[in-house]
């Protein structure tokens, strides 16, 4: 039998990264098996809907490689594939249902159920709906909705008994029958409630697999009573764990956790992305961390999904990315930084240098504005910074190098090219009896004002270009010297 699985989003208009991950296990599901992977728009909430929202599903999954077999864009044998355009079907088999006995009609106002609820409340009971339509003949009842009546359609639950299935996560489940409350499956606008049509669609669709949060667990059971009552087959089921913020939480867009566009606002890569969310709750069985989404089609396996709630780590997901910008080809790592640059170098400066210079020193694009700050501003800086341990600096040498420098960089003519610039500046080490270190470590500090930066002096003093360098280089003796005499000839 061919495995299909789908992806069944409500469109509310950003990818929480929960559903994200659902979507690419139920993906990796179907492709690792061979099958077919579809995308159902779930939007029968209406009030939920948001304007646009499909599109953002749509470029989600296109972004992270997810590419459907069947969906309401790309068409298929099962459609439609929105569940607002299949409105007939759901009342079709709610009134096949009703004949099946697996269904009633309800005429109760909210004032019914509200009176109840009251009523529980008062004895201090659990609320549980005692619905007196079940009383009504299935004639009786279809007379009154052939006269107008607004009616809703309630799943019809025996008591007496239990249900049992399988789940690929969390084992064996059985509930009582009593314990299951029997929900409105068709509202009176005549849409199904999610409890109604996630099994219709799930059947018609021929869906093998069904992934989604553990939220729905407890709910399963009641919809394997309709799947019995259909005489339908039941699919398999893999409910997953929330992913949590941490201990406590769940992560949460309602809660202002990032959703995948917010990471990707942010400057994360949609593979790697991809990639981390992958492991919350999947692990190789040779603990392997970096996947392409080619690789993991051939690896996935439902087995590797565990139980624990895993928790969100957002520095693991920077190391990650720090993986993936490292990894792209100069020329994509280009492009990408190229926004970033925008707002923070006004300066005229060779960014494809820069853009060398950076790929191995962030994790995330949005740490490229300040990484290079320093190109438009000499940043406040203290002499401090002259002394380092590793590079044997002292101010007295850092002073002489920075003399030297000027000297050197006075006398240039040829500043073309970074190896111009390196030729001149490297000379001069050796005649000072300096190491390199000693005499860059310097240069770069009086050029940048930072102890971290993604250049070297040499890329630095060529992206600056000669008149800035040594305008920097003669702030820096003079805070060095303490003394006016640099700062007259800045
Ligand atoms: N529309 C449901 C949701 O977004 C899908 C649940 C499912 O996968 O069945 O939560």
């Amino acid at each position: 039998m061919e495995v299909r699985s789908r992806f069944a989003p409500s469109p509310t208009g950003y990818m929480h990264i929960g559903n994200l991950r659902t979507a690419l296990y139920e993906y990796l599901v179907a492709k690792s098996m061979g099958g077919k992977f579809i995308l159902r728009i779930e939007d029968t909430d209406q009030e939920r809907y948001v304007e646009g929202a499909v599109d953002i599903i749509y470029k989600t999954m296109e972004m992270v490689g997810l590419k459907h077999d069947e969906g309401p864009d790309v068409g298929g044998d099962y459609g439609p594939y929105v569940q607002s355009e299949r409105k007939a079907i759901y009342k079709e088999y709610a009134d096949k249902l009703v004949d099946l006995g697996g269904a009633h009609y309800c005429f109760c106002s909210e004032e019914e159920l509200e009176r109840q609820r009251k009523e529980c409340e008062e004895a201090g009971i659990p609320f549980k709906f005692r619905d007196p339509c079940k009383r009504i003949s299935v004639e009786d009842a279809r007379k009154r909705i052939a006269a107008g009546e607004k009616y809703t359609v309630r799943q019809t639950i025996d008591p007496k008994g239990t249900v049992s299935f399988d789940d690929h996560v969390y084992g064996h489940v059985t509930v009582e029958t009593k314990t299951l409350d029997e929900g409105i499956l068709l509202k009176s606008d005549g849409l199904p409630t999610y409890n109604f049509a996630n099994v219709v669609d799930d059947h018609l669709m021929k869906i093998t697999h069904v992934l989604r949060g553990n939220e729905y667990l407890s709910s399963t059971p009641k919809y394997n009573l309709i799947y019995q009552a259909f005489g339908w087959d039941i699919p398999e089921y893999v409910h997953l764990p929330p992913i949590m913020k941490d201990e406590h939480n769940k992560l949460s867009k309602r809660n202002g956790d990032a959703s995948f566009q917010d990471l990707v606002a942010k400057g994360y890569l949609p593979e790697a992305i991809v990639n981390y969310i992958i492991l919350l709750g999947w692990s190789a069985k040779n603990d392997e961390e970096i996947f392409s989404m080619a690789e993991l089609e051939k690896i996935f396996n439902i087995d590797g999904i565990n139980k624990s709630q895993a928790i969100f780590d957002g520095e693991k997901l920077k190391w990650m990315n720090g993986v993936y910008v490292r990894n792209l080809p100069p020329e994509k790592f280009h492009e990408l930084a190229l926004p970033y640059y925008k707002d923070a170098v006004k300066r005229d400066v060779d960014l494809v240098l820069l853009s060398k210079c950076v790929q191995p020193r962030v994790n995330v694009l949005n740490e490229i504005p300040e990484a290079v700050d320093f190109i438009d501003a000499l940043p406040e800086y203290d002499i401090e910074m002259y002394v380092h341990k590793k590079m044997k600096t002292t101010p007295e040498i850092a002073l002489k190098a920075l003399e030297e420098a000027e000297k050197v960089v006075e006398g240039m003519t040829d500043w073309s090219s970074v190896e111009a610039v390196h030729e001149a500046l490297l000379a001069m080490p050796e005649k000072l009896g300096l190491k390199n270190g000693q005499f860059l470590w310097p240069i770069r500090t009086a050029l940048t004002g930072k102890q971290c930066t993604p250049t070297g002096a040499v890329e630095a003093a060529y992206l600056l270009g000669k008149d800035e360098s040594l305008k920097r280089i003669r702030i820096g003796i003079a805070k060095l010297t303490d003394g006016n005499a640099a700062l007259s000839r800045v």
